[in-house]
């Protein structure tokens, strides 16, 4: 076991620490931080798999920024600002030139992000795991969660949908450059974080778009006891993804996918002005919350929906099961 920190320093890396609140941090049994006295502290842990939940031959840097990325978009789904994060990395063996090409894609976006790693360790074992405890904090009530939305509030995300499931695609039909906008789209998600910061308080409900539309907005309707009823031609889609997979498969892709890390959130019809004028152009009205569950007004129900499991994309809904989305005409 070495210091994360330590292991992955090079002349091509700069650790950057966000010191704020850090009172001890790593070289100790534990750090020592300091939370903001009026915020809540926001807590989640993710795990990324090789060949689970990432190509294992994707590059260094790319694995680094998606396992950081992952985390740090649910505390966007939460509208916490990013403070600490402890990472465990377990690796088949330890490459000094892997390690800091990791190194390199986690601290540019913690970097971005502000946020500090205050601890963490590598162990060597059979597969590369990669999991990542992220602290944020947000204040007093202002945390955006999923049980809020109410019958007739609007339902909006804040980008295209569809395309990390078009990179997804691309990569196991043999795209290899990590800059193609849809690989690129899976591979370093972009988590919105400022964009939650700047909305929290204004939304009813939200969360973070992981597992694909329909199976997020059933989570949201499911927690706050409401439906939804979608409009189909307002569900943005990246003019990119249509040309790859044509219109069809790139509005399935942004109702299944997942793996795009934008938000999903449901507002009042009069907050809608206020959120606009916080997101810019990102924000997409594509349906709104209903007093009957289920979520009407789209016709996929996920069945043989592909999604990136072991090897490849496995077919017939391997995981729609667990969705259990229940979408109707
Ligand atoms: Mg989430």
């Amino acid at each position: 076991m070495r210091d994360v920190e330590h292991a992955s320093r090079s002349d091509h890396v700069s650790p950057h620490q966000a010191r704020a609140g850090v009172v001890l941090g790593q070289g100790d049994d534990c750090a020592l931080l300091a939370p903001s006295s009026d915020c809540r502290l926001a807590v989640s842990v993710d795990t990324s798999l090789a060949d689970v939940h990432f190509p294992r031959d994707a590059s260094a840097g790319a694995i680094g920024h998606r396992a950081l990325a992952v985390n740090l978009s649910d505390l966007a789904a939460m509208g916490a600002r990013p403070r600490w994060f402890v990472l465990a990395l377990t690796l088949p063996e330890v490459n000094e030139q892997w390690l800091e090409g990791f190194a390199r894609g986690l601290y540019d976006l913690a970097h971005k992000h502000d946020i500090a790693l205050v601890g963490g360790d590598i162990t060597r074992g059979r597969e590369l795991s990669i999991t990542i405890t992220v602290h944020g904090d947000v204040p007093g009530d202002d945390a955006i969660t999923r049980h809020g939305a109410r019958p007739g509030d609007l339902l909006a995300v804040t980008g295209t949908l569809g395309n990390a499931h078009g990179g997804l695609r691309a990569w196991f039909e043999g795209q290899r450059d990590e800059c193609h906008p849809l690989v690129a789209a899976y591979l370093r998600p972009a988590p919105r974080v400022h964009e939650a910061m700047s909305i929290r308080g204004k939304v009813t409900a939200g969360l973070d778009i992981s597992d694909g539309l329909l199976a997020d907005l059933n989570h949201l309707c499911t927690r706050s006891g409401v439906g939804a009823h979608l409009d189909a031609s307002a569900i943005p889609l990246d003019p990119a993804l249509v040309a790859s997979l044509g219109a069809s498969d790139a509005l399935e892709a942004a109702l299944n996918g997942g793996d795009d890390y934008e938000l999903l959130l449901a507002l009042a019809p009069e907050q809608e002005a206020a959120i606009r004028e916080a997101l810019g152009g990102t924000l997409h009205v594509i349906g709104r919350v209903t007093s009957e569950s289920g979520i009407t007004g789209i016709t996929s129900t996920g069945q043989g929906w592909q999604h990136f499991q072991g090897q490849g994309l496995q077919g017939q809904g391997q995981r729609s099961n667990d969705h259990g989305t229940g979408a109707t005409p």
